[in-house]
């Protein structure tokens, strides 16, 4: 028999030197989860977000009066955020440069909360190498009225797909209605070429398989189907972070999952933001030990 060896839970949460005003304002009224809850989390849960949120743009999803009420997508520096979030110069399109955001430790994430966010979503690609990204993502957009079986299904097939191509990838629960597979990459190929092949892979699946699903953006096309979006995977495109609370009814958070454990969850929004002590031991367990980590480029496709 061979021992199980324990496994290595994160630091404790690290201290943080933020000061959050109005602790007890409830951010979701439907369960009671309030500022001070929401900076607490992400605090405790700081060492598993960082090194996916950490380092590279983030936007934010801020809802400072609470999720009920109006909430707005951020992009860009506002210069209020204080000096725990800072700023990375990055070219438009138009050639013009705008800042935008990053953390890249625990009193950054919570210095957002305390500016009324709730949500973080990331660039596919990190600082150091902006023009490479480090992850794929197809983040999968079930029609309404396909129950989450169907995601699960759809969600194995890529990863089936992806397998047969060399590729590794892993599930995770948006905390919303679907699943998203992600795809580390190392970072070597460039935008384009990352677009490119998401785009070709997700169309590809699509024309073996149009009963289930749709690779294109057209609402009207996705009747009983499942979209794939590929579209994530452009520079300038964002998707939620591992971890990240969702501005949704019960606060929910996004959580990765192991592909066996996934066929026995019935909803995306399985996690919350108040199980953090579980999600914290999940992270440490067998199953979940190096999720979204693996050193691969894409192949020829
Ligand atoms: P679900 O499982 O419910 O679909 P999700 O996070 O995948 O949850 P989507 O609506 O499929 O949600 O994804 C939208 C993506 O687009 C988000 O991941 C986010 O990064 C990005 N996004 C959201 N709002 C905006 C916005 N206002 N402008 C630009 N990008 C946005
Ligand atoms: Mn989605
Ligand atoms: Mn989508």
């Amino acid at each position: 028999v061979v021992a199980e060896t324990p496994a290595p839970l994160p630091d404790a949460a690290p201290e943080t030197t933020i000061k959050i005003t109005n602790r007890d304002r409830v951010i979701f009224d439907d369960s009671d989860v309030t500022k001070g809850d929401l900076a607490d989390y992400y605090a405790a849960l700081s060492g598993l977000i960082l090194p996916f949120a950490g380092n590279r743009p983030i936007s934010l999803v801020r809802c400072p009066q609470g999720r009920s009420r109006a909430c707005f997508f951020q992009k860009h520096d506002a210069g209020s955020f204080g000096d725990a979030v800072h700023q990375v110069p990055i070219r438009e399109k138009d050639g013009s440069t705008e800042d935008y955001l990053y953390v890249d430790d625990a009193n950054g994430l919570v210095a957002c909360v305390q500016m009324g966010t709730i949500e973080f979503h990331g660039w596919g690609s990190s600082n150091e190498t902006l023009e490479k990204p480090d992850r794929l993502v197809f983040d999968l957009d079930p029609d309404e009225g396909l129950d989450f079986d169907d995601t699960k299904k759809a969600a194995e097939y890529l990863k089936t797909q992806l397998a047969e191509l060399g590729l590794v990838s892993f599930a995770m629960l948006s905390g919303g209605k679907g699943v998203h597979v992600v795809v580390p990459l190392t970072p070597k190929a460039e935008w384009p070429a990352v677009k490119d092949f998401a785009d070709r892979f997700a169309r590809a699946l699509a024309s073996a398989e149009p009963d289930r699903f749709v690779a294109s953006m057209v609402k009207a096309k996705r009747k009983g189907r499942i979209f794939i979006d590929w579209l994530r995977n452009q520079r300038g495109s964002t998707a939620v972070m591992p971890y990240s609370a969702r501005a949704r009814a019960g606060a929910p958070v996004a959580a990765p999952v192991s592909w066996s454990e996934l066929r026995d969850i019935d909803t995306a929004a399985r996690w919350g933001v108040r199980d953090a002590e579980d999600l914290i031991a999940r992270a440490g367990s067998r199953g979940l030990k190096g999720w979204g980590v693996a050193d691969q480029v894409l192949p020829d496709f």
